[in-house]
């Protein structure tokens, strides 16, 4: 049996040391075990990554303890850290440390237990009043039990009175509190019954498709990941669940991943219905979880309880043994991408951990990522189709309105919604049915468009929007750093009505109150939804009707029901379409057939209206005739063309600094030695200041990497932060295949 072990220590980073097995331990410490470990004088918490027989450290001194009787990481998340210190260039001890959560890291597999303390006899008022005067934090802790009737934990009775452990223990030994300790299990999903739901005959569409999926459940190893598209409500969640079935059938287990913002009760409530009464577990794990609950969860999927885990990105490192499945619905969501430690993409890890395993992997989206379709056409992917609305409903009719010619009218006080919206709402109004209007408003840059041909000032050489960065008076590409000084008419057109077009939800909200009186109106986006039931409370109110006109942002896009609704009205595409990024295109397509899957979903047929300066744009034309191919087709060309992802890598580095000049000067540094590092045809682009140039006081500025070899250049990249001497005060943030350059 294996005499020494090889950890990462928790905060290190990365450095690997050996230490010596005691006896009684060999053969229950492997790979994946976490362990306590002496360092100079203290001890710290580790990972086990390897054993072996022999040594060629010195003075190697015995682990001081084992965490955990079954290794918290299993070989494949092992694994699955290596891969991602290498493939997103950050230390391998981070990425442990995004694999497994913290609540488990620091606890190890004892349960985690919670204090109660509540009072043990009846205090009297002269009891309280008179320890008030020797002892005043015990008073306040009894008074505070005494008002609470009943057991409060122990954090809380601390945080509220000012007590602490030393205060109740003396109240305890004075018989006055009792301290309850309970290893506590705490259900996230409540504790309600399941419905039953006994599954639905599958239609001849749906039947194809599982069909298809049948082989790759069998014999992982040879298949490819598959790319299920199907239009919303196509069936594509039933087409999952069956598969599962079949999964657990097998005797092995399957992860779910939804985006963040549809892992709603009624998500969760389908697959639950349909396997908890038949005594599956399923867990769920997602980023709002208390430490306590996560803990929990974390254990019933390590222990083999749940043998389903539904959850959002994090959930793709969930401890699953015997994984026979990995489903990620919407693959294409924008959600999937960590955005800070090492910024993964939990689709892309999925489809490797797949291999890894090897199990089944399914990506299901209306709107396939371009980066999931090229590798279907290239074919690294396989690829089934859902073509008809499961509930035999029509798609909703697109209806694009040019608000160019509006503006050519020469009217001053810019109306942003169009009679031909407005007659809409009134109609829907008049017939007690419900409209929702979208606004995609990014606030914090600005694109320069022109009012008469309704161009956005493009990048020479990379087809992106400029951005306009003001302070400097430049507009700036941000892909490639090309900057020119903002034009004073229209390139195109030569038109002088160049400006900055920005509205936002507040805006549209007050004037659809002042056009229409009598309506209800509600707003949506992170402004008005800041505390955490506002959320439910309003789709809650809009679902029950008693809201007639939905405004929002993003947030009202995804994957919601809504029967009474049959308008949607874009009140701007442009802001979409004319981010300063490559994918506006993509996002811009995705959103729109979105946002249109939200309209007639009941028995009404649905209507969107889509206001735009470019109504040409490929982007609305394909979404208006729900050609999904199409606009692939096209887009793919252009990103070829201009040597975009997923034709390339690309690589963003942020640089950020207590001072505008440090951050440009290592900026600067980065950018040349990384020049110097990387083959030919690698692309860096000069050091900018980033479009967010100033966040909370720190300076950012970036480095653009765009190349076709992603490990050459993680690798170089690796090569010249760790040669690089920073100044204090400043951090570099690695971000591969970021989803925005921005
Ligand atoms: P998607 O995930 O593609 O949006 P869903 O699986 O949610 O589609 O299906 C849309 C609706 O159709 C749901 O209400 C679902 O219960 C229903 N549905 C799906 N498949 C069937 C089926 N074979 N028989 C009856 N109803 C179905
Ligand atoms: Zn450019």
């Amino acid at each position: 049996m294996p005499r020494f072990a090889r950890v990462i220590l928790d905060r290190s980073t990365g450095k690997e040391l050996d230490y010596e097995i005691p006896e009684p331990w060999r053969g229950r410490v492997t790979e994946g075990s976490r362990v306590r470990v002496p360092l100079r004088n203290r001890q710290m918490l580790a990972t086990v990554v390897s054993t072996s027989d022999a040594t060629d450290a010195k003075g190697v001194r015995p682990l001081a303890g084992i965490m955990d009787e079954k290794p918290q990481m299993t070989p494949v998340l092992m694994r699955l850290a290596k891969w991602m210190a290498e493939y997103y260039a950050c230390d391998e001890q981070d990425a442990l440390r995004c694999i497994l959560p913290r609540a488990v890291r620091e606890t190890g597999n004892a349960p985690l237990r919670r204090k109660f303390a509540a009072l043990a006899r009846e205090v009297s008022a002269a009891e309280i009043s008179a320890l008030q005067a020797k002892a005043p934090r015990q008073a306040a802790a009894v008074g505070y039990l005494q008002n609470a009737r009943g057991a409060v934990p122990v954090a809380k009775l601390e945080a509220q009175t000012g007590a602490t452990a030393a205060t109740l223990n003396t109240l305890a030994r004075r018989g006055l509190v009792e301290i309850i300790v309970e290893a506590v299990r705490r259900a996230p999903r409540g504790s309600h019954e399941f419905v039953v739901s006994e599954p639905p005959l599958l239609s001849g569409e749906q039947e194809k498709a599982l069909q298809g999926i049948r082989p790759a459940l069998a014999d992982p190893a040879a298949h490819k990941p598959i790319v299920l598209k199907g239009i919303t409500g196509s069936g594509k969640t039933e087409v999952y669940l069956r598969a599962i079935a079949e999964v657990l059938e097998a005797g092995k287990t399957a992860l779910v991943l939804v985006p963040e913002i549809s892992l709603t009760p009624q998500t969760v409530e389908r697959f639950s219905s349909r396997f908890s009464p038949k005594g599956i577990g399923v867990a769920v794990l997602h980023s709002h979880l208390g430490e306590g609950e996560r803990h929990d969860e974390w254990h019933r999927v390590r222990d083999g309880k749940a043998r389903i885990v539904i959850g959002a990105r994090g959930a793709v490192f969930a401890p699953l043994e015997k994984l026979g499945l990995i489903v990620i619905d919407e693959e294409h969501d924008n959600s999937y991408k960590q955005d800070d430690g090492p910024r993964y993409h939990a689709r892309d890890l999925a489809v490797v951990r797949g291999r890894m395993e090897p199990c089944a992997v399914l990506l299901g989206s209306a709107t396939p990522s371009l980066e999931s379709f090229e590798n279907f056409r290239k074919g690294k992917y396989d690829l089934l189709e859902l073509t008809h609305r499961h509930d035999g409903c029509t798609l909703p009719v697109f209806r694009v309105v040019d608000m160019r010619l509006r503006s050519k009218d020469g009217e001053r006080n810019r109306q942003f919604l169009s009679p031909k919206l407005c007659n809409a709402i009134e109609a829907r109004l008049a017939k007690g049915e419900q409209t929702i209007l979208f606004l995609n408003r990014r606030g914090f840059f600005t694109v320069l468009t022109c009012s008469a041909c309704g161009k956005a000032v493009q990048c020479p050489h990379c087809s992106v929007s400029l951005a306009l960065h003001r302070a400097e008076d430049a507009a700036r590409c941000h892909l490639c750093g090309y900057s020119r000084k903002p034009p004073k008419c229209c390139p195109e057109c030569k038109d002088p009505r160049i400006a900055f077009t920005g509205i936002g939800t507040e805006k549209v909200e007050a004037a659809v109150r002042k056009l229409f009186p009598k309506a209800r109106v509600a707003r949506m986006d992170s402004d008005t939804m800041t505390h955490k039931n506002a959320y439910h409370e309003t789709l809650g109110a809009f679902r029950s009707r008693k809201i007639d006109i939905l405004v929002g942002t993003q947030m009202i896009a995804k994957g919601l029901h809504f029967p009474g609704v049959t308008l949607v009205g874009i009140v701007s595409a442009d802001s979409a379409l004319h981010l300063p990024d490559f994918r506006a295109g993509e996002r811009t397509f995705q959103l729109l057939v979105q946002v249109a899957g939200r309209a007639g979903r009941g028995d009404a047929a649905g209507e969107v209206i889509v206001q735009t300066f470019t109504p040409f744009h490929p982007s609305l034309q394909f979404a208006k005739s729900h050609d999904f191919d199409g606009f692939a087709e096209q887009e793919l060309e252009m990103r070829r063309n201009f040597g975009h992802p997923p034709y390339s890598h690309i690589v963003l580095l942020t640089v950020r600094a207590d001072t505008a000049q440090k951050a440009e000067f290592v900026a600067r540094t980065l950018s040349h030695q990384l020049a110097a590092a990387v083959p030919s045809s690698v692309m860096v682009s000069p050091a900018a200041p980033a479009p967010l140039a100033r966040v909370r006081g720190m300076y950012r500025y970036q480095v653009v990497a765009r190349g076709r070899q992603i490990r050459a250049l993680t690798k170089a990249i690796k090569a010249t932060m760790d040669a690089i001497k920073l100044p204090k005060d400043t951090h570099i943030v690695v971000d591969v295949d970021p989803m925005a350059v921005l």
